[in-house]
C-alpha cells in the first residue's frame, strides 16, 4: 500500500487537509488516511479532547465515562445498534462479529463477497479468500449478483452462520451495492436463520447512521472503524441485543486497549460535536457533486476512465461504467493506475495509490476545483493511453 517505485514519499507533517513531505513539498490530502482522516490533521476540538484525556492520565484498566457516552452516541445513530463493544481496529471488530454469529447460530460457514475487504486477515480478492485470510469456512459469491448469492445461501442454509458484506465495496473499488442485492441478503438470511453483518467501517460516513440508515436496510450486526475516534485507533461491533448479550459472561471479549482513553475521548467529541447529522449530509452531497463533475469532464473527453463511489469516497477506473463487482485489473489498467497516482502527486494531490479519494471535512472547495482540472489535464495528456469509452457513469 505505502511502498512504490522509485521510492515512497515520506510525510513529515499535516495541517487541516494539507500534507508536507520530508523534502518540504506540499500536497492537498485527498487520501484522507483511507477514510480514517475525516477530520483532517489538526481539528482543534479533537486535539483538545486528546490533550485533556492525557492530562487525566493514560488508561485505567476500567470502564469510563467517555466510553459510555461514545457507546450511547453510536447506538442512538445506527438503526441496527442495540448494544456495542469497542475494539482497536476494524479487523478485530469483524473477527469478533463473525465469531459472535458462529456461536449465536451454532453454525460454522460464512458467505463473503469476492473483492470484499474486512481487515488485514479478512481479505477477499476477485478470485476468493486470500492466503492471509483466517481459516474460517468461507463461501464466496460475486458482489451484486443477487441470484447466485441467493442460491449459495439456500444451498448452505443448515450450515450458514453469517453473510458479511460492505454496503459499498471500499478497497475493492468503491463499487456501491444495489439496494435490491442488499434487500435480498436481508430477507434470505432472515429466512435461513443466518445473521447479516454490514461492514460499515468505510460506509458509516454516508450519513449520521451509516449507509444502512440511508438505504433503510437494517442488518443484525454492524462493524465500524476508521474516523470514528477522530483519528485515534478504533473499531467497534454491535447490533442485536440477543446476539451481543453472548458477551455478558458466555463469550470473552478481551483486548488491552479496547477502551483506551484517547480513542474514547476523541470519539465522543468527533461524533458528538463535529460529525453531526447535518455535517454528514453536507459531506455526502459535496462528494456526490465532485464525482459528478469529474465524470462529466471525463465523458466530454470521451476517454475510458471514470470514478465510481458514493458520497465522499470515490475510485478511478480505466474502463467504461457501470462496474457492478470486483475485477482483476489488466496490466494496462495497473500501469494507468500508477501513472495517475504519480501525475496527481506531481500536480500536488496526495491520494490513495489505488486511485481512491476520501474527502476530509477541512478540504477546500478551491482545492477540489483544482483537482477536477488536474484530472482533466491527465485525461488530455494521457488520452492515447486511456483509449475511448462511452457509457455514462453514476
Ligand atoms: N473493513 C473495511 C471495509 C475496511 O476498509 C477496513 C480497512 O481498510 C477494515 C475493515 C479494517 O480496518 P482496520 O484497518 O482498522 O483493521
Amino acid at each position: 500500500m505505502l511502498y512504490y517505485q522509485p521510492f515512497p514519499i515520506a510525510m513529515d507533517k499535516g495541517e487541516g487537509s494539507t500534507l508536507w513531505d520530508i523534502d518540504g513539498h506540499e500536497f492537498v490530502n485527498l487520501c484522507g488516511e483511507y477514510t480514517a482522516g475525516l477530520f483532517g490533521h489538526s481539528e482543534t476540538r479533537i486535539h483538545t479532547a486528546v490533550h485533556q484525556a492525557m492530562m487525566r492520565g493514560l488508561n485505567f484498566a476500567a470502564v469510563g465515562r467517555a466510553e459510555y457516552e461514545l457507546a450511547r452516541l453510536i447506538c442512538a445513530r445506527f438503526p441496527s445498534m442495540e448494544l456495542i463493544r469497542f475494539t482497536n481496529s476494524g479487523t478485530e471488530a469483524n473477527l469478533m462479529a463473525l465469531t459472535a454469529a458462529r456461536v449465536h447460530t451454532g453454525r460454522d460457514m460464512i458467505l463473503a463477497f469476492r473483492g470484499g475487504y474486512h481487515g488485514g486477515v479478512l481479505l477477499f480478492t476477485p478470485e476468493g479468500p486470500s492466503p492471509v485470510t483466517v481459516p474460517f469456512p468461507f463461501l464466496s459469491a460475486n458482489y451484486n449478483d443477487t441470484d447466485s448469492a441467493a442460491a449459495v445461501i439456500a444451498h448452505n442454509q443448515d450450515r450458514l452462520a453469517a453473510v458479511i458484506v460492505e454496503p459499498m465495496l471500499g478497497s475493492g473499488g468503491c463499487i456501491p451495492a444495489e439496494s435490491s442485492f442488499l434487500q435480498m441478503l436481508r430477507e434470505a438470511t432472515r429466512e435461513v436463520g443466518a445473521l447479516l453483518i454490514f461492514d460499515e467501517v468505510v460506509t458509516s460516513r454516508m450519513s449520521d447512521g451509516g449507509l444502512q440508515k440511508r438505504l433503510g436496510i437494517t442488518p443484525d450486526l454492524t462493524t465500524l472503524g476508521k474516523y470514528m475516534a477522530g483519528g485515534m485507533s478504533f473499531g467497534a461491533f454491535g447490533g442485536r441485543a440477543d446476539v451481543l448479550s453472548l458477551f455478558d459472561g458466555r463469550l470473552p471479549h478481551a483486548g488491552t486497549f479496547n477502551n483506551n482513553v484517547l480513542s474514547m475521548a476523541a470519539g465522543r467529541v468527533a461524533l458528538g460535536e463535529i460529525f453531526t447529522k447535518e455535517v454528514a449530509e453536507e459531506l455526502y452531497v459535496r462528494g456526490e457533486r465532485l464525482r459528478t463533475a469529474l465524470n462529466d469532464r471525463l465523458m466530454k473527453l470521451g476517454v475510458s476512465m471514470h470514478f465510481s463511489g458514493l458520497g465522499s469516497v470515490a475510485t478511478a477506473h480505466y474502463r467504461p461504467p457501470l462496474i457492478r463487482c470486483a475485477y482483476t485489473p489488466t496490466t494496462r489498467e495497473d500501469g494507468l493506475r500508477e501513472l495517475f497516482f504519480l501525475d496527481m502527486l506531481k500536480a500536488g494531490f496526495y491520494m490513495a495509490r489505488r486511485g481512491m479519494i476520501a474527502l476530509s471535512l477541512p478540504v477546500l472547495q478551491s482545492d477540489l476545483d483544482r483537482f477536477i482540472d488536474a484530472v482533466e489535464e491527465f485525461a488530455r495528456t494521457r488520452q492515447g493511453l486511456l483509449g475511448s469509452g462511452s457509457a455514462r457513469a453514476r
